[in-house]
């Protein structure tokens, strides 16, 4: 239950003071015109270079021209992005090749998994034969969008669940051509709720009303099911779980998953709103799984975005703006978890290159679940 109306005992008499803390206005400023402005007398820490280069595992460059990326990258110490493609086939091939050429130490991609021919009898044959494609031309992983599980329909016109046996030998062979599989499965809690007054991500919501998943005839607890069960069923796949396993809003799921499935990564990509404003939780949930989160944006490589990123991990800044596309995601601000520098190198750089198989021939987290709690110390002080 979400309310906000305080329950006051009745006043046995008219009172100044009752009456002051229970006066209310009806306004009608609109919503689109509201924007205070913090008065708060708070440090702030521009971070204009990260402490130590960054990879950033999750961006979408298709439309972008590399050199210009190359300057903001040279701006912000972004050694290499992975340019996730949302093209298939040829535009794709064309677009890594583009990418890779233009720089091949700075990025890297990630295909796409494409349903086109579905209603085909051999749909797995082609799109096994489109895996191999797209590792010969360089991919280290692919990604399984939020479409299956939701709208994906098999060739007889039923939804195709995450976990349908059929799909097994795709992720099989993901496997075998050593990159991994990311999944971008459902999206945050508020999506799946109606987009009225309490939803606490109403104004994005109404800017793209399509995002809303409310009354989609798969739960979103169901999807992360299926999707959690593919991770169980493939041990010897390593699978990357984009935007925080969708479940930045409870990160005790999280590190459920992430102590279940020893083959899985998280990235952060397009959350630092969500892990922002739990700032205590956040910042131990690094601490514990250093070796299993990946630095990622999701948003257009920007000089002003990237250092948001970076005053969010570096600094004890409090109550500053997130990073976000245009319509923003929820209207609050964050406070930064000051990660301590052996937590910093692994999640902006080191638990990358593993996943990029340029960490050395072991793709896992070095640490087993046991040994992992007492790794990562809690060494480090609010910055300035
Ligand atoms: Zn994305």
């Amino acid at each position: 239950m979400c309310s906000h109306d305080p329950i006051l005992p009745e006043p046995v008499a008219e009172d100044r003071f009752v009456a002051m803390v229970s006066a209310k206005a009806e306004v009608d400023l609109r919503l689109s015109d509201f924007a205070p402005c913090s008065q708060l007398k708070a440090a702030v820490h521009a971070i204009e270079k990260p402490r130590f280069p960054v990879i950033d595992y999750h961006n979408h460059l298709d439309s972008l021209d590399p050199r210009a990326v190359l300057r903001i990258m040279d701006a912000c110490d972004v050694e290499r992005i992975v340019n996730i493609t949302m093209q298939t086939g040829e535009a794709a091939l064309a677009t890594i090749g583009r990418f890779h050429h233009a720089a091949p130490e700075r990025f890297a991609s990630i295909g796409w998994m494409d349903w086109s021919g579905i209603d085909r009898s051999d749909f797995i044959q082609l799109s096994l034969d489109r895996l191999e494609r797209l590792a010969e031309h360089g991919v280290c992983g692919i990604k399984f969008w939020k479409d299956l599980g939701l709208t994906v329909r098999d060739g007889s016109g039923e939804l195709l669940r995450i976990d349908d046996e059929r799909l097994a030998p795709l992720f099989d062979k993901a496997a075998e051509l050593k990159i991994a599989v990311m999944f971008h499965t459902a999206d945050p809690d508020a999506f799946f709720t109606p987009i009225d007054r309490f939803n606490e991500r109403y104004e994005e919501l109404a800017a793209h009303p399509e995002w809303s998943f409310h009354g989609s005839p798969v739960s979103k607890s169901a999807l992360l099911a299926q999707r959690d069960r593919v991770i169980a069923r493939h041990p010897r796949t390593t699978f990357v779980c984009a935007h925080m396993a969708e479940s930045s809003e409870n990160l005790r799921y999280v590190a459920g998953l992430l102590d279940s499935h020893p083959n899985l990564s998280v990235d952060i990509s397009a959350r630092a709103a969500e892990l922002g404003r739990q700032p205590y939780t956040a910042r131990h949930f690094f601490l514990q799984y250093a070796d299993r989160i990946v630095f990622g944006t999701d948003l257009l490589p920007e000089i002003g975005m990237y250092r948001l990123y970076y005053r969010f991990l570096e600094t004890a800044d409090e109550y500053f703006e997130y990073p976000s596309h245009a319509s923003r995601q929820g209207r609050w601000n964050i406070y930064g978890i000051y990660l301590p520098d052996e937590v910093l190198r692994k999640v902006y750089r080191e638990n990358a290159l593993r996943l990029l198989n340029l960490g050395g021939t072991d793709v896992r987290p070095p640490a087993a679940p046991a040994e992992r709690s007492s790794a990562a110390t809690d060494t480090a002080h609010p910055a300035g």
